[in-house]
């Protein structure tokens, strides 16, 4: 391509996507094709001569668009709701021009650096203490194996030349609940831990972990003589958005010498409102913490923030220097060093466009109001009067279902008649929501994160979804 095709194509591609959040609202928001549609609409094979752009770009509209579910879009309610905001699509395209790769500091100063202060920001906007240095990572999943292998580190085990097999190892042991997130189960696959080994703490009637049971299962297992290596505490589970008690489960923590991590991924970002500055109280005396800019602070997937105070635990587990990777810069830092990844994309160049672009204020005023209309939404549901709100809803999520009186005694077709209703929903295309199971019975989830969605979307979802269970509870 020469640069005047370039400069073309650059502005019919800019053009699309202007016009693309100008009328993401019309477009359904679940993608409607079905499965193998979009493959077989693609050639079977590679084109032996090369295309144009503009072919490339007619096809992009015609094949890749219906089959996309549109995350950008203001009613899309489901998992967790977010936002590819402006700023940081342009902070993509220009690091995607730059195509650097930010393994060393020499291979691009600016990548390093600007990560560097974005993530320092990052964290005193949280209130998270100086101490803690932060990197990275793709997704939170990625976060938390770091961490995990960090805290296995911190043992003193010798795992990272060892390993694990045929040694005289004892059982490592990490506690959650059956509220966290599988990935801490998918990394203790992965560090050799294996799922057996991954406790679920039992957790109170708000979906909270219990720190006195967590005392109970670290001192059983010491006493078995397995050794304890972890506690995953949640600020923010995936399903309800509950919030272990953090400062309880770290004293726990440091009673027993036991690393602890904690998942914000999704609502650490909120912290930087200054009435819920307490969902991260009892942070401080983390050994690891995610927080997922990708979530609920308008940075398009993927950047995900682990913290810590032990950066030199961190590069230990990781830091592995080939000689033709050596370089003579001695005072700097090489996020190479801090995973298992070598080659890294300028993702905090995005995330410090976002920090700028809208400011501290302009993220407090959006968290906030997405707050604000979950518990309008949540007073809807319950003066319906045939819902039921399943779990406390303390952020942008709520929990529910519907309870017509025909089949309140019959628990298997409550939860099919839920899932018909979100199906349906689903289906119209008008809104996006997601199920998930609370002591085994399905509840619809409706998650506000989108900086694009209005109060109007929020109240136009629930209308229809109200009609629909109610018209499906009769029909
Ligand atoms: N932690 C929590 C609390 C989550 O809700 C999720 C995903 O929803 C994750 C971790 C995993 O996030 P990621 O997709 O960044 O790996």
């Amino acid at each position: 391509m020469d640069e005047r095709k370039f400069a073309e194509a650059l502005a019919r591609a800019s053009a699309w996507v202007a016009r693309y959040f100008e009328r993401t609202r019309d477009f359904p928001v679940l993608s409607r094709v079905r499965p193998g549609e979009v493959a077989a609409a693609i050639a079977p094979a590679m084109p032996e001569e090369g295309e144009d752009f503009d072919a490339l770009l007619d096809d992009f509209e015609r094949i890749v668009v219906p089959g996309i579910t549109h995350w950008n879009h203001p009613r899309f309610f489901a998992y967790f709701s977010i936002t590819g905001s402006e700023p940081a699509v342009l902070a993509e395209l220009l690091a995607a021009a730059l195509n650097v790769n930010g393994m060393l500091w020499r291979t691009s100063p600016a990548a390093t650096e600007v990560e560097e202060v974005a993530l320092r920001w990052l964290r005193d906007a949280l209130g998270l203490p100086q101490s803690f240095f932060g990197v990275v990572y793709d997704t939170a999943s990625i976060s938390g194996l770091h961490a995990l292998a960090a805290a296995r580190e911190s043992l003193g085990l010798d795992v990272r030349n060892q390993g694990t097999a045929g040694r005289d190892l004892p059982r490592l042991r990490v506690y959650c609940t059956d509220q966290t997130h599988s990935h801490i189960e998918k990394d203790a696959i992965l560090l050799g831990i294996g799922r057996e080994n991954v406790v679920k703490v039992s957790i109170d009637d708000a979906f909270r972990m219990d720190a006195a049971a967590l005392d109970r299962a670290i001192a059983e297992d010491r006493v078995r003589g397995f050794l304890p290596m972890a506690v995953a505490a949640t600020v923010g589970t995936t399903s309800t958005t509950s919030i272990d008690p953090v400062p309880a489960i770290a004293s726990v923590c440091r009673a027993h010498r036991v690393w602890l991590h904690v998942d914000a991924a999704y609502a650490g970002p909120a912290a930087i409102v200054p009435e819920l500055r307490w969902l991260l109280d009892g942070a401080a005396a983390a050994d690891s913490l995610v927080v997922n800019p990708h979530k609920w602070m308008f940075v398009p997937v993927d950047l995900s923030v682990l913290y810590t105070p032990h950066e030199a635990l961190l590069r230990r587990a990781f830091s592995l220097i080939p000689a033709y990777l050596e370089t003579p810069e001695s005072e700097v830092r090489n996020y190479m060093d801090y995973g298992v990844q070598l080659g890294r994309r300028f993702r905090g160049l995005k995330l410090w466009f976002v920090l700028r672009a809208y400011g501290r204020r302009g993220i407090v005023k959006i968290l906030r109001t997405h707050v604000a209309w979950t518990q309008e939404l949540a007073r809807w549901i319950r003066e319906a009067g045939d819902f039921e709100i399943m779990a406390p809803h303390p952020l942008s999520v709520v929990c529910f279902r519907h309870l017509p009186a025909g089949l309140a005694q019959n628990a298997a077709a409550l939860d099919e008649h839920n899932q018909r209703v979100t199906e349906e929903i689903n289906r119209n295309g008008f809104a996006f929501l997601s199920t998930t199971r609370l002591s085994e019975r399905v509840a619809i989830r409706f998650a506000i994160g989108n900086a694009r969605t209005t109060q109007a979307d929020v109240r136009e979802t629930w209308d229809l979804l109200l009609g629909t269970a109610r018209r499906l509870a009769n029909g």
